[in-house]
């Protein structure tokens, strides 16, 4: 028999749409991708050439489970640096990926009847890493009118002696939008005030545009940097999504317990993959730079022609690499035999309609949203948004 944690964990809802685009893609079909969360782009040379003099240089074998000295001290240095952040070697422990340095926390912290708040939308895997840990993600709601961001108001009214964690997630997948540094300092001093730790999800630190800036939150005092959790990874930053290295940083007592956790699961991270990061962030980072400005020129094209449809309406978003439009005036609406009551209901329009594959705000909890992923070329964008306009004019 299953057990009960495990039948506790939902198939993605985004599961249906990408199920279905992959059944046409493998029949012929040109279907326009916007569901992807990766960049396009090619890691880096400098970052590969350090991965493959790691193999020739037999880097082959098990490391300490934390992660080896020299990337934990490139991390150090990092925090420091960019995010105003002191950490010592044993505040940090490298994982499989960011989304295992968030499961390590989650089983270190997280137990039977502990509430932790998510903001919603909220990345897909957030509440489903607390379910499996038996414990409840209490879902808070924000809205566009205040850039996604959580209220302070609405986040004391779900204030629970049981109240174990919150979670945010700063540049925001699936919004793009990013905490300003009031809204920040208010979480900060509310998490104090009730005794919660913060677990701040920063992988799309580096994807940030015009003059906004990133704040990590653990930066303005040491008190909250004491109870405050940082996860970052290379995947987003230098398009490194399949060598699997993200880390956390937080509490001596809390990466202990985590990296005990690791070390009766996965172990150490990929040796190569751990020398690839090394030289990642201790490289050139020009490359970081040419990405995201090819992604700023992609957001820039993208908004303004998704405005240009009647029944859309898209704010600029200020980071990652996702546009996260309103479409409300759908919902409800009918466009030959589809009844699109539902924004997944729109999202299977579009792909059997228009061939374009893209991800249901309801996935994200969000409903009266679509997810568009610009992790791919403007003409593939061009042709993406051709195709939407097309389907949408049958709407009724
Ligand atoms: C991509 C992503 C991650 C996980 O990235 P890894 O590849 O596991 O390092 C974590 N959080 C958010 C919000 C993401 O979009």
């Amino acid at each position: 028999m299953i057990s009960e944690r495990a039948k506790k964990v939902k198939p993605s809802p985004t599961l249906a749409v990408d199920s279905k685009a992959k059944e046409m893609k493998a029949k012929g079909l040109d279907v326009v991708n916007f569901g992807v969360g990766e960049p396009d782009f090619d890691t880096p040379e400098h970052i590969k050439e350090a991965a493959i003099k790691a193999i020739k240089d037999g880097f082959t074998k098990y490391t300490p489970v934390g992660g080896i000295d020299e990337l934990k001290e490139a991390i150090i240095e990092k925090l420091e640096k960019e995010n105003g952040l002191k950490y010592k070697k044993e505040n940090i422990l490298v994982s499989c990926g960011a989304k295992h340095s968030l499961y390590n926390i989650a089983q270190a912290l997280f137990g039977p009847g502990d509430e932790v708040i998510i903001p919603a939308p909220y990345w897909v895997s957030y509440p489903d890493q607390v379910l499996l840990n038996d414990a409840i993600p209490v879902i808070v709601d924000t809205y566009e009118e205040n850039d996604f961001m959580l209220s302070p108001e609405a986040l004391k009214e779900k204030i629970t002696p049981r109240t174990k964690a919150i979670i945010i997630n700063s540049p925001s997948n699936p919004t793009g939008f990013i905490y300003d540094e009031k809204t920040l300092r208010e979480i900060a001093e509310i998490a104090i005030k009730n005794n919660f730790y913060i677990i701040s999800d920063e992988i799309y630190e580096k994807l940030i545009y015009d003059n906004n800036k990133h704040i990590s939150i653990a930066s303005f005092s040491e008190e909250i940097k004491e109870r405050t959790i940082v996860v970052n990874g290379l995947s987003k930053s230098h398009a490194m999504t399949g060598w699997r290295i993200g880390y956390a940083a937080g509490p001596v007592e809390v990466i202990k317990a985590m990296t005990n956790i690791q070390s009766q699961s996965t172990s150490n991270p990929t040796s190569i993959a751990q020398k690839a990061a090394v030289a990642a962030l201790k490289g050139p980072q020009e490359c970081v730079e040419i990405m995201r400005k090819e992604f700023d020129r992609r957001r820039t094209y993208l908004i303004a022609e998704l405005n240009k449809i009647p029944e859309i309406s898209c704010k600029m978003p200020k980071g990652a690499f996702y546009a996260f439009p309103n479409v409300n005036k759908i919902i409800t609406k009918k466009a030959g035999s589809y009844e699109l009551n539902s924004s997944m209901d729109l999202s299977i329009y579009l792909l059997e309609k228009a061939q374009v594959a893209l991800v249901p705000g309801s996935a994200f909890g969000a409903e009266g949203y679509i997810r568009i992923s610009y992790a791919t070329s403007i003409e593939n964008l061009n042709k993406g948004i051709e195709r939407i306009k097309k389907a949408l004019e049958e709407i009724a």
